[in-house]
């Protein structure tokens, strides 16, 4: 049992001077500034922490990261690894959504599987996507339908569109896709989301368009990503998001901007960021091209550009921290339907980023462990570092 005193708490809607304790792995109590104060004695094993003048977020949500390393799309020698424990916890990421990329053979679900269930054995929260970039979609049992309803981990199924390494299916085939998602999101009470990966090709979200404006769909159930890719895809973002949509931007792969610029951008011309949401796409593999556009090496996308970006937002422009803090907390969870996560309400998990006034990272708590503190790590994982 933990209790955080006198945290600036961003919850994250901004509360101000906040008490938290946290038992059991979940927010036991908030007690804000005028309520009454949280008293205990007597309590074998309780740790008060003194936070004064720290800052309190939710624990960040990873939505779409390789955590078994993706790439391979330059020979067997550019897939890239798999992610270590303390390289999400440094980053203040304590819940991901693992999926594949464009190999659905060499990598599969099965693993995917397995490494969400090691990174929860080491403290965090992982859940998958069925499926890659492909079309039919890859799947654990016979349908994604029935990995919704019967594996714990899959929250929704990924697909490829305007990419020419995706399968170019037709609308008819993504509305047969969505029925499976959307019935078995309601069936698991688990949401259900098809997350779009989305190419650099001409037609972009155009097809998405489609899938709402012409059949209806619940565009709740669509979650497109890559949309700071280019700027023609951001526009179509900002459309899609009038419509009532949410759309995803990559800090790790390709962008026609940073995309901390982008946002603040959009913030100030009356964008609601609430619809915004960050993603690292960390360990996807990356080409590296000379001036010719001949490839000299590969390298793997970043998992710490979430964090980076977040605090470009806080440091550098007038968005509000809480909107800025929802990018990688609430967003996410809303997306992907992560009922416990992504706030620091009553009852929820204790998953918590703590930053100095600085906006520096400073500490992070998962599922009411203290994985680091003043900066320093805790736990080094079931497979330490050499
Ligand atoms: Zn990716």
């Amino acid at each position: 049992m933990k209790l955080f005193k006198n945290v600036n708490l961003y919850a994250p809607t901004s509360l101000g001077k906040a008490d938290v304790l946290m038992a059991s792995g979940r927010i036991a109590a908030v007690s804000l500034s005028g309520d009454a104060p949280i008293e205990l004695r007597g309590i074998a094993g309780l740790e008060t922490i003194d936070c004064q003048g720290m800052s309190m977020a939710p624990g960040f949500i990873d939505q779409h990261i390789h955590i078994t390393g993706a790439g391979g799309k330059y020979g067997y020698g550019s897939m890239t690894p798999e992610v270590h424990v303390t390289d999400l916890i440094r980053c203040g990421t304590t819940s991901v959504v693992g999926l594949l990329g464009t190999d659905g053979t060499a990598r599969s679900l099965n693993s995917l599987y397995a490494k969400c269930a090691a990174l929860e054995a080491e403290g965090l929260s992982a859940w998958m996507l069925s499926s890659y970039f492909g079309f039919p979609p890859k799947t654990i049992t016979s349908s994604v339908h029935d990995d919704l309803l019967f594996i714990d981990r899959v929250v929704g199924c990924k697909i490829a569109l305007a990419d020419v390494r995706s399968s170019y299916p037709t609308a008819n085939q993504l509305l047969a896709l969505l029925r499976e998602i959307q019935v078995g999101g309601m069936i698991s009470s688990k949401g259900g989301v098809l997350h779009i990966h989305l190419g650099a090709l001409p037609e972009g979200m155009d097809m998405l368009f489609e899938l709402v404006e012409r059949y209806h769909v619940d565009i709740k159930r669509l979650s497109p990503t890559h949309v700071g890719r280019t700027a023609h895809l951001f526009e179509q973002a900002q459309r899609f998001v009038k419509l009532g949509g949410m759309v995803d931007l990559s800090t790790g792969g390709t962008q026609f901007r940073p995309p901390w610029e982008a946002l603040a951008q959009a913030h100030e011309a009356g964008e609601d960021l609430r619809n915004y949401t960050l993603s690292s796409d960390g360990n996807a593999g990356i080409g590296i091209l000379d001036a010719e556009g001949q490839l000299t090496g590969f390298k793997k996308a970043p998992i710490d550009l979430n964090l980076w970006n977040v605090q470009q937002i806080l440091r550098e422009t007038d968005v509000p921290a809480e909107l800025a803090l929802g990018l990688v907390t609430s967003g996410p969870a809303r997306t992907m339907g992560l009922k416990r996560k992504g706030s620091l309400t009553l009852g929820m998990d204790a998953d918590a980023c703590i930053f100095d006034h600085q906006w520096n990272l400073s500490g992070v708590v998962s599922r009411g462990e203290i994985m680091m503190w003043d900066g320093d790590l805790r736990t080094e994982g079931n497979f330490p570092r050499a």
